[in-house]
Parts: C-alpha cells; sequence; structure tokens
C-alpha cells in the first residue's frame, strides 16, 4: 500500500491549517461535517494519528473512532429526528476511498429517503455551522 501522505486534506484539517464544522474532539480523535452531505447531519469521524486507512491504523485508535461514530449515531438520532444511521469506510481507490486519511461516514436517515449521490453538492456554510452546532448539543446532552 502507498505510504501516508501528510499533505492530505483531513490531516491540514487535524492540524487546523483549514476549517471544519467541528461536532466532537479528543485527544484522539475528531468528528466534522462532510462538505458534501450524503443527508443532514453527514459526519466523518477521524483518529488525529496518521493513517492512511484500515490497512495500517493501530487497533486503538480503531477502536477509538468506532466508540466515537457510535456516539456520533446516537447523537444523529435526537440531533436530526433520524430513523436510522447509514456507517460507511471506504478503503484505496478500489474501495471508494478518496481521501487518504482514515475517516467513518456516520448518515443519519429518515424512513424512504435516499441518499444523495456521493460528492453531488456542496451545502452552504451557514447549513454545516447550524447541524455541526445541533449535533455537538446532542452529544453533549448524550
Ligand atoms: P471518501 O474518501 O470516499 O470517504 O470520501 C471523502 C469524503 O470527504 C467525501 O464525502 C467528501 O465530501 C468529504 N470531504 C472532502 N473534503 C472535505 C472537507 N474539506 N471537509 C469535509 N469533508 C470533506
Amino acid at each position: 500500500m502507498p505510504a501516508y501522505d501528510p499533505n492530505n486534506i483531513f490531516a491540514k484539517i487535524i492540524r487546523g491549517e483549514l476549517p471544519c464544522h467541528k461536532v466532537y474532539e479528543d485527544d484522539k480523535a475528531l468528528a466534522f461535517l462532510d462538505i458534501m452531505p450524503r443527508a443532514p447531519g453527514h459526519t466523518l469521524v477521524l483518529p488525529k494519528a496518521p493513517a492512511r486507512n484500515l490497512f495500517d491504523v493501530s487497533a486503538d485508535d480503531l477502536a477509538h473512532v468506532s466508540r466515537v461514530a457510535q456516539k456520533i449515531a446516537k447523537a444523529a438520532i435526537s440531533a436530526f429526528g433520524a430513523d436510522g444511521v447509514t456507517v460507511q469506510q471506504f478503503n484505496e481507490s478500489a474501495g471508494g476511498q478518496v481521501v487518504f486519511h482514515l475517516h467513518v461516514h456516520v448518515i443519519p436517515r429518515k424512513d424512504g429517503v435516499p441518499m444523495k449521490p456521493p460528492a453531488s453538492e456542496k451545502e452552504k456554510p451557514e447549513a454545516l455551522a447550524a447541524n455541526a452546532a445541533k449535533l455537538a448539543t446532542a452529544l453533549k446532552s448524550a
């Protein structure tokens, strides 16, 4: 597998060199909203430590990212009135990965509403800010 590239866009977000709509952060993980959400509240959960994907992430970081993804999935139910949540994670180009820092997608779902196609529409910053605030509030009261 190719080596981890420290200049990927998510590494820059983790280092604070690029902005994001943050919903959660601790010493080992960061979660922020996807700028092209497949449904409102679509969140990405990342380990802070460098990891290209499932093949090089440490077992501890993978477990921690899973714990954070679970918290966000539960919070999405109250924050967005979701009926369910889709969790996705892609590895290498052949597996659908586009950004090469491991991330888990947590996508709130409503009965009968299909997900938008991947990368179909960039969401307005105001809508992302409002959804990030809703999710962060639901996480704090969980
Ligand atoms: P994938 O690697 O296939 O999981 O796709 C990368 C995801 O990152 C896509 O859903 C993009 O919409 C999303 N994305 C790309 N750049 C950014 C960014 N700067 N902030 C938030 N999400 C992003």
